[in-house]
C-alpha cells in the first residue's frame, strides 16, 4: 500500500535533529528524509515551509532547489509558508507563479506560531488566490511546538469563519486541532470544504497509552463525520517520528477503502498530485 505524507518538516529543531554539535545541512536532511520514506513505505512527502526564514529554517525556494537538484520532484512536493509578519513583497508574486506551474501545491499559514487569527483580513490575498487556482491552504490548528505561540490564534473553531467566509476554498485543518479535537470534528462536520490532517499529535513516538488515546478520539472523529475522504495522513516529521505513526495508523478501525483514502487517495486529489 503506497502511502503519501502529507506533512513534513525541513527545519532544524532544537533537542530533536540538531545538538549544540552538530547542526544538519539541508541536503543532510533531505537525505534522511529520503531515507525515512523509503523505511516506512511513504511515496511522496510534501514538505511544509515554515513561517520565518533562519539559519535552521530553510526558504521556499531553498527547498525547491534542493529538490531539483536532488531530482526527487517524483517524491516529495513542496507547501510554502506565509506570514503576515515575515513575508516579502516577492512571496505572493512567486507564489502565484509557482501554484501555476504545480511547484508548490499549496500555502501553509502558522496562526498560533505568529499571533493573528485566521479570518485576518490580511490572510485573505492568500484565500482568494488559492480559490482563484483550486489550491488548498493549510492552516495550523491547536498545540504549538513553541513557548512563544498564543494558541487562542490556532483554536480550531476560528476555521469556521474562514470556511463560511471561502465557501470555494480548500482548507486543511493541521493536527486534527489536538487538543480541541472535538472542535475541529464539528467544523469538519459542518463545512465541506474542510479537511484535517492527522499529523504532530506526539514528540517522537506513540506511547501505548498515546496510541488508545488518539485512535480513540480519531475513531469517534470518523463517525461523526460519516465520511473517510476528510482526512490526510501526515506525521510531522521530524518532531514525531514516521515509523510510530505508520503503526499507529494500524490502531484505527478503518475498513481497506478508507485506509486508502486516508493514507492516499484524499491526499492525491485534494493536493492534485500526478502520481
Ligand atoms: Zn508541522
Amino acid at each position: 500500500m503506497s502511502i503519501i505524507d502529507c506533512h513534513i518538516h525541513l527545519n532544524n529543531y532544537d533537542g530533536l535533529n540538531k545538538t549544540e554539535n552538530k547542526v544538519l545541512s539541508l541536503e543532510e536532511r533531505l537525505n534522511a528524509l529520503l531515507e525515512s520514506m523509503e523505511d516506512n513505505g511513504i511515496v511522496y512527502s510534501l514538505i511544509l515551509s515554515s513561517y520565518k526564514v533562519d539559519v535552521n529554517r530553510p526558504s521556499t525556494s531553498q527547498i525547491i532547489e534542493s529538490i531539483n537538484l536532488n531530482n526527487v520532484e517524483d517524491k516529495i512536493g513542496v507547501v510554502a509558508g506565509y506570514a503576515i509578519d515575515n513575508h516579502t513583497p516577492d512571496d505572493l508574486i512567486n507564489y502565484r507563479e509557482w501554484i501555476k506551474d504545480g511547484i508548490i501545491k499549496g500555502i501553509k499559514l502558522y496562526c498560533g506560531y505568529e499571533h493573528h487569527y485566521p479570518y485576518d483580513e490580511r490572510y485573505q490575498i492568500v484565500y482568494d488566490m488559492c480559490t482563484e487556482f483550486d489550491c488548498p491552504v493549510m492552516i495550523h490548528t491547536g498545540d504549538a511546538f513553541s513557548n512563544t505561540a498564543k494558541i487562542k490564534y490556532a483554536h480550531p473553531l476560528n476555521i469556521d469563519d474562514v470556511a463560511v467566509d471561502n465557501p470555494d476554498l480548500k482548507i486543511v485543518m493541521c493536527h486534527i486541532g489536538n487538543p480541541w479535537i472535538t472542535d475541529c470534528q464539528e467544523v469538519l462536520y459542518k463545512n465541506k470544504n474542510v479537511y484535517a490532517d492527522i499529523s504532530g499529535l506526539i514528540v517522537g513516538n506513540f506511547t501505548s497509552s498515546g496510541e488508545r488515546h488518539y485512535a480513540g478520539k480519531i475513531n469517534e472523529m470518523l463517525n461523526y463525520v460519516e465520511n473517510p475522504h476528510r482526512l490526510l495522513y501526515g506525521s510531522d516529521w521530524p518532531i514525531s517520528n514516521m515509523k510510530s505513526y505508520v503503526n499507529f495508523v494500524q490502531k484505527l478501525e478503518l475498513d481497506k477503502e478508507s485506509y486508502e483514502l486516508l493514507m492516499f487517495k484524499n491526499s492525491k486529489s485534494i493536493f492534485k498530485l500526478s502520481l
